[in-house]
């Protein structure tokens, strides 16, 4: 069992393994990550090979301290106007659920970034990651920690089903917080571009720079930031993704698991059954809900967990309910329907 407390000893014996070239995986407060030194070609090589992820898709370089960055990106480079847009993201949500694409300083290893002129940062808002960066090499490449194209990891077990054999070390930190992964911000091409929503809404960012561009359709053909690859964060089993006026008129498939936004959705589906429902313990299990009282915090956390149980319990189809589009909705609905997008390119 190579899962460790984050006790002070867990954490350095994580660090070591870092600081070794090993591979650890770690607690974020978006999801778990695959981390290996940032600055060691053999360790990333290893990130890519033990997720089975394709070369042509960056990692995110995690950073501990803000002083940090200019060992990873080329700051000086950047527009003045750019460079305050940069130091007010900064001041105002790191560490957080933010990555931001700059341009990269040449000591970062091709590997990291496929060769592209720019790196992915983000400094995280968890006491685990934190710890842990500061005590390696403080530049820990990590993308999340699960296989590439399925669901990623908010739990260790998760972690340690998929890939705990490959692995040096899990450091547990329980389940994550926020639950979806970073919202990904491009400032290296002049107009800041949100290239994937994710934990940080895109509300936040504009109250501070003002109306920003993207995601945008044709991103998601062509992809500019791999996260975009139309499928991705899939469960095993086949996924339809269902406007709220849609799911409720539904009819009941004994085999199928039911992923509703909230008790209202569920109960406005079950009273338009023709035939009674028994919501009792048991009948319920293949049904699923996101947010009880519709936060859509709490769904996004709860999210990639609830697809994780659905998959395991074996249903023949996952149908679940678009949530609302704000706050953090877009970051649930763009991995709900990457979801879906695997199964149409999987036949
Ligand atoms: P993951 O680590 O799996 O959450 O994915 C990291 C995301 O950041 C992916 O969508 C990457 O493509 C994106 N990313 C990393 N580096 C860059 C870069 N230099 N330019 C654009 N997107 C990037
Ligand atoms: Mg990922």
């Amino acid at each position: 069992m190579n899962i460790l407390a984050p006790s002070d000893e867990g954490l350095q014996r994580a660090a070591e393994a870092l600081r070794a070239g090993l591979l650890v995986a770690f607690p974020t407060e978006t999801v778990y990550g695959l981390g290996g030194d940032g600055f060691n070609p053999h360790a990333l090589a290893r990130i890519f090979a033990v997720k089975g992820r394709p070369r042509f898709d960056p990692l995110i370089i995690h950073i501990a301290e803000r002083d940090s960055l200019e060992r990873i990106a080329a700051i000086p480079s950047l527009e003045p106007a750019v460079r305050n847009k940069l130091d007010v993201l900064c001041a105002c949500l790191w560490p957080g659920p933010l990555t931001l694409i700059l341009p990269k300083q040449p000591e970062v290893p091709d590997l990291a970034t496929s060769g592209l002129p720019t790196v992915a940062v983000r400094f995280p808002d968890h006491r685990v990651a934190q710890q842990l960066i500061r005590r390696s090499t403080g530049a820990v490449a990590a993308p999340s920690a699960n296989p590439f194209g399925y669901l990623s990891p908010t739990r260790a077990e998760h972690v340690q089903e998929q890939l705990g054999d490959q692995l040096a070390f899990i450091l547990d930190g329980g389940p994550c917080s926020i639950g979806v992964e970073s919202t990904v911000l491009d400032l290296s091409a002049g107009s800041p571009r949100i290239l994937r929503p994710g934990g940080t809404p895109r509300e936040r960012i504009e109250a501070i720079l003002g109306a920003v561009e993207g995601p945008s359709a044709e991103q998601g053909r062509m992809p500019h930031s791999p996260g975009q690859l139309k499928s991705h964060y899939a469960p095993r089993t086949a996924l339809t993704l269902h406007r709220r006026e849609e799911m409720i008129l539904l009819p009941y498939e004994p085999s199928a698991g039911y992923l509703f936004f909230d008790r209202r959705s569920r109960d406005a589906w079950v009273q338009g059954l023709d035939r009674p429902y028994d919501l009792e313990p048991g009948g319920t299990s293949r049904i699923r809900l996101l947010s009880e009282g519709g936060s859509l915090g709490e769904a996004a956390a709860r999210l990639f967990d609830l697809l994780h149980e659905l998959d395991k319990i074996g249903v023949s189809r996952i149908r679940a309910e678009r949530v609302p589009d704000a706050g953090l909705g877009p970051a649930i609905n763009d991995r709900l329907s990457r979801a879906a997008a695997a199964e149409v390119l999987a036949h």
